[in-house]
Order: C-alpha cells, then structure tokens, then sequence
C-alpha cells in the first residue's frame, strides 16, 4: 500500500504573519485526518521556522521549493540541503517548472539537486511534465520520459517522490482529466522502475476535483499549488475522500 502524500506548494507567498495565521486556522481542521495520509507544505524559505513552530505536534511535514547541488559555496541566493535540515525540513522540491523555465534549470542540475537531497536524506520531489506545445504535438510521453531518465540518474528509487504536473494545468484552472494523469503517473512508475514509489499528480487541484483524481489507481497523491494557500481549502484536500 503506498502512502498518499498531499503537498502544499506556497511559491512565493506568505509572509510570517500570514503563515502564523494560515496555522492557526489549518491545524484545527487536520486534527484527526486519517493517517493513510503523509501532509507536506513548502513554505517559502523564510516563513520554515515560522511555519515549523505553529505546527509542531500536528503531525506535518515540511518541504524546501528547491535545493542546491552544493552544501555550501558562492551561490547567491540559493539554499543548501543542510540549511533545510537544521529546519526539521524532510522533503525538497526539485525540477518544478518555474525554475525550469525562469532560470532555465536543466534535467542535468535537477539530477544533481535531486542526488544531494538524498545524500543528506531529504526526499526530493522530482516535478515533471509536458507543456501545451508538447502535449499537442504527442511528445508528452518522449518528454517525460527523458525528464524521469535524466532526473533520477544514481537516484535512489525507493526514496523519491515523482509529482506529474503538465504544465499548461499549472495555475490556469484547467485540471487533467483524472484518467489522463492516471495513465501518465502510471507510466511514471514504470519509468522510476520502483512500483512502490509514490506519484503525485499538481495543476489546478481544487477541493472540487480532489476525490476524483485520489480515486485512481496510479495516482498517490497531489503537489497543489493556488489551493494550499488558503487553510480552508487545503484541508478540504488533505482529507479527501471522508
Ligand atoms: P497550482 O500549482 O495548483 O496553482 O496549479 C501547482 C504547482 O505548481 O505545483
């Protein structure tokens, strides 16, 4: 049985104050959600301790929105996965396609990030996924393919998490149908070449399509972006199904 592991993604939102209340609100409404379920938010690196603090006990993990390939060194504005640690962080979120695209991350620096995650012991979230472009033209499969290839080199298969996000369903509103992305997560595992890992499917999850897409076979949980901001919503996805 794979464990679902429903992740927030905060980008960059959420000051201090604003998480301080975000906890506030969230801890209550997850108090007794069943434990079949891993919880993850990714906070802004500056909001981590904050966030860290305000839910101690309440059972949640927490995630970095990238990591270096280095531990330390001339790297202007980057974070290391000892610094994540010193925090209580377990997980770090490597390849999302916004670096992807605003910095022009490689699969070959991904891969990197992703091996000295798991050096340290932190769990990368390795984030793939076709754009529009791509998916009209049937390369999303090739593209995946490479991205799974590339991103998991010497990668540890048993300690990775794989969330499938086509990136025309980021932020726009439009989720994959859930059979879709069944079939890609499903694809995914084969690819990892580990049946046990878990796959995540992220664009535009919503409290309203949450149930149906956790419903599919090969879909083990979501990377949700817009939804987890808003305490409210967020635990209407992290207890999904009940
Ligand atoms: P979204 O973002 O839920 O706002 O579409 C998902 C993500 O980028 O991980």
């Amino acid at each position: 049985m794979r464990k679902a592991v429903i992740a927030g993604n905060w980008k960059m939102h959420m000051t201090c104050a604003e998480t301080r209340v975000f906890a506030a609100t969230f801890r209550p409404l997850i108090a007794d959600s069943p434990d079949d379920r891993e919880v993850v938010i990714a906070p802004p690196f500056t909001s981590i301790p904050t966030l860290c603090r305000h839910l101690e006990g309440a059972g949640v993990k927490f995630a970095g929105q990238n990591v270096h390939w280095e531990d330390q060194g001339a790297y202007t504005g980057m974070i290391s996965a000892p610094m994540l640690l010193e925090h209580g962080v377990s997980y770090a979120i490597v390849g999302h396609s916004e670096p992807r695209k605003y910095y022009s991350e490689s699969d070959e620096q991904i891969n990197l990030r992703a091996r000295n995650a798991q050096r340290h012991g932190l769990i990368p979230i390795l984030c793939v996924g076709e754009s529009l472009d791509q998916r009209e033209s049937n390369e999303t499969e090739r593209v995946i393919h490479r991205q799974i290839e590339q991103g998991l080199e010497d990668v540890d298969p048993t300690q990775v998490v794989v969330a499938y996000e086509p990136i025309w369903a980021i932020g726009t509103g439009k989720t994959c149908a859930a059979e879709e992305a069944n079939r890609i997560c499903g694809l995914i595992r084969g690819w990892v070449g580990n049946p046990g890992v878990t796959v995540q499917y992220g664009g535009s999850v919503n409290p309203a399509t949450i149930d149906d897409l956790m419903a599919q076979s090969d879909i083990d949980g979501v990377l949700v972006g817009g939804a987890s901001l808003d305490p409210v919503s967020f635990a209407r996805i992290v207890n999904y199904g009940r």
